[in-house]
């Protein structure tokens, strides 16, 4: 946070736009960034590049053999729990959803992203630390014209535990997401939804910087599954079970439900072209978040038929 007002205060980051524009965008140079992925731990440099247009976000393993390259869309999404996965080529990126986010809030369709490393580094939890990257070394319009999906009828999909997605056609051209987030009334984390309008400044103002999460009961069990081990109270927020927070300030009081909605935003990126809905998210998780990139993704025609932005 306090980054980003040196850098207003410098003048270095551009207008925040208040609507996606109507042509494709990729960033103005290269973006640097390194660090330890969430689950593993493992270190890795990212470098993100301008992609050409058309090209959508492109995954590129430096580090093996062929460097080779994965395409961010849900048709590569591999299984794996609390986080999301893109597999192909023979090579894996992990945890892709928050740089997915920076790239689908700052409203950017074309981004080659180098990466020596299995993971791609947590930074600070949120996307911030990636917004702020990109922001300063700017953003380039292209000569193609963005190709948006317009959903035109309301598709839902959900699951055993309540937790459901629905799209729904908007007349507006920016599209909203409303979270409801329930863990129910025993949980630490305390009910709420929250609701945001996909525009590059909202999604900087409201959601960049909220920050991963998670329970008390939670971290054994994920310690046992061989995740984590690496992180403290100061590298994730954790949720006491008796409320309290260790080690840790919340950046808003209702941090959690602003990073549901920035993981369903990176997610829901993964539909190939960006489209323009009402979307409602109850209790949703990566696994339906995937399944409505999916539908989406079989409107839009992975944007190659979708209809062009007005
Ligand atoms: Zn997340």
């Amino acid at each position: 946070m306090q980054q980003q007002k040196v850098l207003e205060q410098e003048g270095k980051l551009l207008p925040f736009r208040k609507a996606p524009d109507a042509v494709q965008c990729t960033l103005a140079g290269v973006v640097k960034l390194s660090g330890a992925g969430l689950f593993h731990g493992v270190n890795a440099n990212v470098q993100l590049l301008p992609g050409s247009e058309n090209s959508g976000v492109i995954f590129r393993r430096t580090d093996l053999s062929g460097r080779p390259e994965v395409l961010a869309t849900v048709e590569n999404v591999a299984s794996a729990a609390r986080r999301t996965v893109l597999a192909a080529n023979g090579a894996k990126v992990e945890t892709v959803e928050h740089l997915m986010a920076a790239l689908c809030g700052l409203a950017i369709d074309n981004c080659v992203v180098e990466i020596d490393g299995p993971e791609v580094p947590a930074m600070d939890g949120s996307c911030l630390p990636f917004c702020e990257a990109i922001l300063e070394t700017g953003i380039d319009k292209q000569s193609a014209m963005r190709r948006l999906c317009r959903i035109r009828e309301a598709h839902a999909a959900a699951g055993d535990g309540g937790e459901r997605i629905e799209v729904t056609p908007l007349h507006q051209p920016v599209s909203s997401i409303c979270y409801q987030l329930d863990y129910g009334t025993h949980s630490p984390v305390p009910v709420c939804s929250f609701t945001v309008s996909l525009t590059p400044d909202e999604f900087m103002q409201e959601i960049a910087g909220a920050r991963t999460f998670i329970q008390e009961d939670e971290i054994e069990l994920l310690r046992r599954m061989g995740f984590g081990r690496h992180l403290t109270s100061r590298d994730i927020v954790v949720f006491n079970n008796d409320g309290t927070i260790t080690d840790n300030e919340l950046r808003w009081p209702d941090e959690p439900v602003r990073h549901k909605i920035l993981d369903c935003i990176g997610d829901l990126a993964l539909c190939g072209s960006p489209f323009v809905a009402q979307v409602i998210a109850k209790k949703t998780g990566h696994r339906l978040n995937h399944v409505m990139a999916s539908i989406v993704s079989m409107m839009s025609g992975r944007g190659i038929t979708g209809n062009r932005a007005a």
